[in-house]
């Protein structure tokens, strides 16, 4: 996914929840702290995501337990250094994310070392899913999904005779 369509996919901090959400729990949300199934979103106005656990009663979001909790820094944020992490052909330094994403170095550097760490962890398989956003969402309903066909294009039509 390029820089473009991370602005074009992802405008505000609303829609990149929603596809966290997405890719975090599909159809079937959870409480990521007692692991009950037996949850209700809840409607407070102007806190995006937040859901109640009916068994232990505590109040989350998808961003708990991930390496956006609690985070000040806007997703959309997250999203771009992921996808130029990921897209970098050579390890990108901090100060080039912080050039890039508009944010301050020591911020860039501690975005880096929390996006490397899930990289090498469990949250390999959520970072793929933002990165791997089916660029057909863009501007219209979500057509049929397919996580491999970003990774390997068909190649070239051959040239003609
Ligand atoms: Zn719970």
């Amino acid at each position: 996914m390029n820089l473009i369509t991370v602005f074009r996919r992802f405008p505000d901090q609303q829609s990149c929840i929603e596809h966290l959400e997405d890719i975090r729990w599909g159809d079937d949300p959870h409480c990521p702290l007692c692991g009950a199934a037996h949850v209700a979103r809840k409607c407070d106005g102007d806190r995006v995501g937040r859901w109640n656990c009916h068994d232990c009663k505590a109040s989350f979001n998808v961003l708990s337990g991930t390496i956006f909790e609690k985070t000040r820094i806007p997703l959309q944020k997250w999203f771009l250094g992921i996808a130029l992490m990921v897209n970098a052909k050579k390890s990108l330094s901090s100060h080039q994310l912080a050039r890039d994403a508009d944010l301050t170095q020591p911020t860039a550097l501690y975005m880096q070392q929390r996006i490397r760490a899930a990289m090498a962890a469990e949250q390999a398989p959520l970072l793929q899913g933002i990165v791997e956003a089916d660029e057909t969402y863009v501007g219209g309903k979500p057509r049929k999904r397919n996580r491999r066909a970003g990774k390997n294009p068909p190649p070239p039509p051959p040239p003609p005779a």
